[in-house]
């Protein structure tokens, strides 16, 4: 066995004890500063999630990070492992999941630099796994029955109000409330498209949200979406269009200021949960146990 077989293996030894309990979906952007991080590979039935998961202290709460798509940012949203993502990080102890993500606004006051935590989404994704409860056996044989989630509100109460509270409290306006829709990709949208998302009164549009949320959902997590626009989709802007340097460069002048809002956020969120989304699964027939 090579040497780095060995240190991955050990690795992994430690996704048995590591613990956490909250998780933040995204990029190193969050966690490369903070002291004390342990790297954590975790297996799940359903592949390897998008990278290592990096465990740290903020606010005397444990809390997992995930790049979701990977370090290197080699994962495009369409090929993103979501299920594996969501099940390592319940299976570390993360119940409840901030998820900060870059998107598009369809309206004009919606410019670059707005942040926006959604109580509303539309999917408009085409290829992507979106359940555990699919029948198909697992590693350990058991079978997940038939299992439908409701999802009228994709995400938690709790966390959007410690989100927004966040947002405020570092002079951050946030737009309270809205739709995300979430396009497949990873391509942008045509100007017809964007006009049309934005006539049905949807707020912003991102390639991730979905199935991340309602993954979460199906293991009785807590979810929070927290977008930060980085352009104006095509429909609601008049120049070329948008670039991926446009929204890469935008993210990077938000970052530092998105960090101390979700660092916040994680000190605001509630000790004991006792929003409806702990209970999503009352009464269903799993089939399967979840980690
Ligand atoms: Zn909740």
């Amino acid at each position: 066995m090579s040497e780095q077989a060995e240190t991955a293996g050990h690795c992994v030894a430690h996704s048995t004890t590591a613990r956490a309990e909250i998780g933040v979906i995204g990029g190193s952007g969050f966690y490369s500063f903070l002291r004390d991080v342990t790297e954590v590979r975790v297996d799940t039935p359903y592949g390897e999630p998008s990278d290592s998961v990096f465990l740290g202290d903020l606010d005397g709460r444990r809390v997992a990070f995930l790049p979701r798509h990977g370090r290197n940012h080699h994962l495009p949203p369409h090929r993103i492992n979501y299920r594996a993502n969501l099940w390592a990080l319940r299976s570390l102890g993360v119940r409840q999941v901030l998820a900060p993500c870059a998107v598009g606004g369809l309206r004009e006051k919606y410019g670059p630099g707005t942040l926006v935590v959604p109580d509303q989404q539309v999917d408009r994704t085409k290829s992507r796994v979106q359940t555990f409860y699919d029948g198909e056996p697992l590693p350990d044989g058991s079978r997940p029955g038939v299992v439908h989630v409701g999802f009228a509100d994709p995400y938690c109460p709790s966390g959007r109000e410690a989100a927004v509270t966040a947002a405020r409290g570092r002079g951050w306006e946030p737009v309270d409330g809205g739709t995300l829709v979430v396009i497949e990709g990873p391509r942008f949208s045509t100007r017809a498209e964007s006009l049309w998302h934005a006539s049905q009164g949807w707020s912003v549009v991102g390639m991730t949200g979905h199935p991340e949320a309602v993954l979460a959902r199906e293991l009785a997590l807590c979810y929070t979406a927290i977008a930060l626009v980085t352009d104006l989709d095509a429909g609601a802007e008049t120049g070329d269009g948008v670039s991926h340097a446009e929204v890469l460069s935008v993210f990077r002048e938000n970052v530092g200021r998105l960090r101390e809002v979700l660092f916040d956020a994680v000190g605001r969120l509630p000790k004991e949960r006792l929003c409806p989304c702990r209970n999503a699964l009352d009464g269903l027939e799993l089939g399967i146990r979840l980690p």
